[in-house]
């Protein structure tokens, strides 16, 4: 039988990682090198490996994984590959898998990796995630559940994973609802589903550059006032407290803020949904919604960032940027 075709692209990270001449890590390794250490992946799959980045994750941009996005679409539609591995490091992960989730159409799957140990490390985990997210990109199974990420065997839906933890193998977890399923023995096994979320279109528009702020005691208002205007933010995401709450005197401010950019309204808590109508103190999430915010639903900060940057990129307002979360809700 003919193996499946499968794409994977590197964009670097530590799973590329060696040590340079001072000890420091640093991108090492390309896609070839990282596919020929692991024998067993030539037999799951027909591979067709590049290394289109050799970047720490932390400097990987919107417009990078929009060309991601662009090639994985060729790939799937021109050049007849059944699923794709992208390669990145863990930093951020879960914001290029949700970009990939929102970017790329269809039912092929797209499987997103790393490591958080080196190439040359003790125990390295980058070639088990590597056969582990292969394992699922050629199955049946991750068909139509968007952008995926694996690490330490578990997989989680690209909306809802976070990196948790600096330095664990375990580092991945999806603290809203838990990983959709695991690689065991060898086999994916899918425990839950997600539904499929509009795509946007890869090749439209301009960036939109969205601020992310996160709200604490006593917060000094000031940088919100200069946003729109003196910075030129297009839009901007506030991860509220708890359940999407802002000190009393920061209210009004967001809601002048809101009349000239959407604004989207996040927690700073680790996961949990945005309330929409139960409190009603000034500053609560009544209030903020009463002045044009927008609830995030439960994206985290860093998703709700890309979501509203993608809805600006092509021209949308806060109205089309409503109904974008509208799903999240
Ligand atoms: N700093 C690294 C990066 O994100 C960490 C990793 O790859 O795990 O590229």
């Amino acid at each position: 039988m003919a193996r499946p075709r499968l794409l994977i692209l590197s964009l670097g990270g530590t799973i590329t990682m060696v040590k340079d001449a001072t000890g420091a890590m640093a991108p090492g390794l390309g896609a070839e090198e990282l596919v020929q250490s692991i024998p067993q992946l030539d037999e799951l799959a027909e591979l067709d490996a590049r290394s289109l980045l050799r970047l720490p994750s932390p400097s990987i941009s919107l417009e990078n994984i929009l060309e991601v996005a662009q090639v994985i679409e060729k790939g799937f539609a021109e050049e007849g590959f059944d699923g794709a591995v992208v390669i990145q490091g863990t930093d951020t992960i879960e914001e290029s898998a949700f970009l990939l989730d929102l970017l790329v159409g269809g039912d092929r799957p797209v499987v997103v990796t790393g490591a958080m140990r080196g190439a040359e490390a003790p125990g390295a985990d980058g070639p088990a995630n590597l056969l582990a997210a292969t394992r699922l990109a050629v199955s049946q199974q991750a068909r139509g559940l968007g952008a995926l990420v694996v690490l330490n065997y578990d997989i989680h839906a690209a909306r809802f994973v976070q990196k948790s933890h600096t330095a664990v193998p375990s580092a991945f977890t999806s603290p809203l609802v838990g990983p959709l399923g695991v690689v065991a023995e060898g086999r994916p096994r899918l425990y839950a589903r997600v539904e499929r979320s509009p795509v946007f279109p890869t090749d439209r528009g301009s960036p939109a550059p969205i601020a992310l702020l996160k709200m604490a005691m006593g917060y000094d208002a000031r940088i919100l006032k200069a946003l729109p205007d003196t910075l030129g933010y297009a839009g901007l995401v506030v991860e509220g407290m708890g359940a999407g709450h802002v000190p009393a005197e920061v209210a009004p401010i967001l809601g002048e803020v809101a009349k000239k950019i959407p604004v989207v309204l996040a927690s700073r808590s680790m996961t949990g949904p945005v309330f929409t109508s139960t409190y009603g103190y000034p500053g609560s999430e009544i209030d903020l919604i009463s002045r044009g915010l927008i609830p995030a639903g439960y994206l985290s900060g860093l998703k709700a960032r890309l979501l509203l940057g993608l809805c600006l990129r092509q021209g949308g307002d806060a109205a089309q940027a409503k109904a974008a979360f509208a799903q999240y809700q």
